[in-house]
């Protein structure tokens, strides 16, 4: 006979049971109308036409895909001039941060970064049974004092996104080397580069240098964002062999589809379609900075970006609940965060230059300013 105290089903860890599902950006309002999607930072523009074409080309769908994307990771190092060897592909970047957390951070352990950053994160943490650590920022840009003070002997990972998500905010180089040269050198630092290719040369942070000299930094990458190809989840890593080693040992074995693949090698090798995004993106970046700022009276404020979005915030009589509604009356979804702890804030992707000015007169007619 069983005894009492036998549990009637199977039981969650306990770590598990602390995790909150990730919340993806709305598409739809509740009541289902469709809506011009500002809320997951995907590229306006499509993708490369050279990707769409060898995503269309007649494949072999019974066949299993390269296991390694040794293509794809030829191509990326010759644009990047990077070794291959030193290149791992994941489905999505995201699965590349859970295998490297994974890798090196287990219960007992702490993996940090900072207040306001990529809400996968903490969920990645827990998943690993790992404590999530939140840094205080500096009005959301990370701080590498604040981070280097949080350091414990349990500190195993450190995570930083930069640019960061949802501030947009970048650290340069000199930041960067100080946080490394700060850290032990058994704490590993991944610098998430979801959003680099939208960085201006000159705020380059030096991650692939650093990836390339140091045995404990590791450099993620996506083509979800800037070359537009975020359905079909490809990301990729590069950093010391010993960290490649334990990311192959972790990630899917067959992590990226052989269309994929395809679509992907040709997207890198048309750097001219992420040249027009990244020029489209800054000349949209721009004029919301500023629209956002002549509506400086009304409390909003727009935080820097170096991204292809920009984080508002609402400080005055104007609410960001009130600016959700207006917009998605609008016809826009943009993204709440109060889950994150920013009821006070809208995430805005940077759109197509018309609905950049209809985002913008709906704010000004919120505001009472004429739009
Ligand atoms: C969008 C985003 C990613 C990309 O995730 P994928 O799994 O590659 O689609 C990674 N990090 C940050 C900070 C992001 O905003």
């Amino acid at each position: 006979m069983r005894a009492a105290t036998m549990p009637t089903q199977p039981e969650l860890k306990p770590w598990i049971n602390e995790i909150r599902a990730y919340v993806p950006g709305k598409s739809k309002t509740d009541d289902g109308r469709e809506l011009i999607k500002l809320s997951a930072n995907e590229n306006p523009l499509g993708c490369s036409n050279a990707a769409l074409a060898a995503l269309k080309e007649h494949g072999d769908p019974e066949l299993y895909p390269d296991p390694n994307s040794r293509a794809l990771a030829r191509a990326l190092g010759n644009l990047h001039e990077i070794d291959p060897a030193q290149i791992v592909c994941g489905t999505g970047s995201g699965e590349l941060l859970h295998c490297a957390v994974q890798a090196f951070a287990g219960p007992g352990d702490e993996v940090l970064f900072s207040k306001y950053s990529f809400s996968l994160y903490p969920l990645i943490a827990r998943k690993v049974g790992a404590a999530p650590v939140f840094v205080e920022d500096d009005d959301f840009t990370a701080s590498v004092d604040h981070i280097l003070a949080s350091v414990t002997d349990k500190t195993k990972v450190v995570l930083l996104d930069n640019p960061n998500n949802p501030g947009g905010t970048a650290i340069g180089r000199d930041e960067v080397r100080r946080l490394h040269a700060g850290l032990p050198s058994n704490v590993l630092l991944v610098l998430d580069h979801a959003y680099g290719e939208y960085v201006e040369d000159a705020m380059d942070d030096g991650g692939f240098e650093l990836a390339s000299s140091a045995q404990n930094v590791l450099v993620t990458r996506t083509f979800s964002k800037a070359y537009g190809l975020a359905g079909l989840r490809i990301g990729w890593a590069t950093g010391a062999p010993n960290l490649i080693d334990a990311l192959n040992r972790l990630r899917g074995a067959f992590n990226v589809s052989a269309q994929g693949q395809n679509a992907a090698i040709a997207a890198v090798q048309d750097q001219e379609f992420v040249a027009l995004s990244r020029g489209v993106n800054a000349a949209g970046r721009k004029r919301l900075a500023q629209a956002i700022a002549a509506l400086g009276n009304h409390g909003l404020r727009a935080i820097p970006s170096q991204a292809n979005f920009i984080l508002v915030l609402f400080e005055g009589d104007v609410t960001a609940t009130s600016a959700l509604e207006a917009l998605d009356d609008a016809g826009y979804a943009v993204r709440h965060m109060p889950g994150q702890g920013l009821p006070n804030a809208l995430r805005i992707t940077i759109g197509k230059p018309e609905d950049m000015e209809n985002v913008i007169s709906t704010l000004q007619t919120l505001c009472g300013e004429p739009a």
